[in-house]
């Protein structure tokens, strides 16, 4: 059977060629007559795979050699939990920016932690817009500023990175890494779970600035601080401290060797900005499809959109599905449609996806 067109916001589409690549493996890996899957992560096998990951994605992004790329579990769910824990270190309050779904269940948790500054919110306009940067209220005693540069379900991305004066940034990248370009060395901390642009779900990545770990000693981490919610004992340990999601790390590692050999960001960024352009520009001048987000922060990974009556939603569905395009629709909180278009969506998926759409227009217009 022929590989259908995934726009899954995640768990998403993997490259074809990397799960070749995995299937081929599976039983015996390098003629080493075992499983990934099976190895000892202890074992010289496992850390070469891991080292190489690390080291692919740390030559993607061009990681600083001041930061530490930790391969870890719990989702990026996990992160909002360990974000106050390991971040606040003494100090009583954060800033938070408020743009959609994702940055509000981060300041739910953070609110169990510390008080929680929304320093800009634009549920106002349902979540349709970024704050600009002089509309971000920044205290200047906060212990560090949280956002998510893009909100997956609403489809809204920063157009910049919002300046904190040394105050830490921590970003929220799920949605959005290895998509373009990021100097890094303008974040204290970028996180993303793996299932849209990394990997298989179970495996979520942080990039930490050294000096952020700390001793992780009383005072660094908050009182109660379960060990395996410690970045600095992650660091400490390469990730290892426990059994890692070693499957995962491998995927990921083939997923970085499959963007390496692609040209790398850069090259996949040219790649989707084309993609979205294409889709964008369809919808905005077929009146049959719209998209409410503001111009500037329209998400390059997430292309929400609506029928012109909620009425289409089901057959378009449905005769999507038949034509070979999965998962159209749009998260349950909100409805409509949404494209989601990671790295692995090739252009030809865009291009299937907008003569489909066109073709429904005409027939049901
Ligand atoms: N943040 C963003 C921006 C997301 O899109 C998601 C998942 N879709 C999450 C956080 C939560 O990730 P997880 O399910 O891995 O906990």
């Amino acid at each position: 059977m022929t590989r259908l067109y995934n726009f899954c916001a995640g768990p998403a589409a993997l490259p074809t060629d990397v799960l070749t690549q995995a299937q081929s493996d599976l039983l015996n890996w390098q003629e080493k007559g075992l499983s990934v899957m099976e190895m000892s992560h202890r074992s010289p096998e496992f850390v070469g795979i891991a080292q190489k990951a690390e080291q692919d994605l740390r030559d993607l992004m061009a990681i600083p050699d001041n930061y530490k790329v930790l391969f870890m579990q719990g989702g990026a769910s996990s992160q909002f939990t360990m974000i106050p824990m390991n971040l606040l270190r003494g100090k009583k309050s954060a800033d938070y920016i408020n743009t959609g779904q994702w940055s509000k269940k981060a300041i739910a948790e953070a609110k169990r932690f510390c008080d929680v500054n929304v320093v800009a919110s634009t549920e106002g306009n349902g979540f349709t817009s970024a704050p600009s940067q002089e509309e971000l209220n920044l205290n200047p005693e906060a212990a560090y500023v949280h956002y998510t540069p893009n909100e997956t379900i609403g489809g809204v991305q920063f157009d910049y990175i919002p300046e904190t004066n040394g105050i830490p940034l921590v970003a929220d990248y799920s949605s959005a890494i290895l998509s373009e370009e990021i100097d890094v060395s303008k974040f204290a901390m970028i996180y993303a779970g793996a299932q849209k642009n990394i990997g298989p779900a179970g495996l979520c990545i942080v990039i930490i600035r050294e000096d952020l770990l700390g001793s992780g000693g009383l005072g660094d981490v908050l009182e109660g601080t379960p060990t395996m919610f410690s970045y600095k004992v992650m660091a400490d340990n390469d990730s290892m401290y426990n059994t890692p999601p070693s499957y995962g790390w491998y995927l990921a590692g083939l997923v970085f060797t499959w963007l390496k050999a692609q040209g790398g960001v850069k090259a996949m960024a040219e790649v989707n900005q084309r993609k979205a352009k294409k889709l964008y520009d369809f919808i905005d001048t077929n009146p049959f499809y719209a998209n409410p987000v503001a111009i500037n922060n329209r998400s390059i990974m997430n292309v929400p959109f609506t029928l012109v009556s909620s009425d289409f939603d089901k057959t378009f569905l449905v005769q999507a599905e038949k034509s070979g395009l999965l998962n159209l629709a749009g998260h349950r909180s909100v409805g409509g449609m949404r494209a989601s278009i990671y790295n692995a969506v090739g252009e030809e998926a865009v291009d299937a996806l907008i003569a489909f759409m066109d073709k429904f227009a005409k027939e049901n217009s």
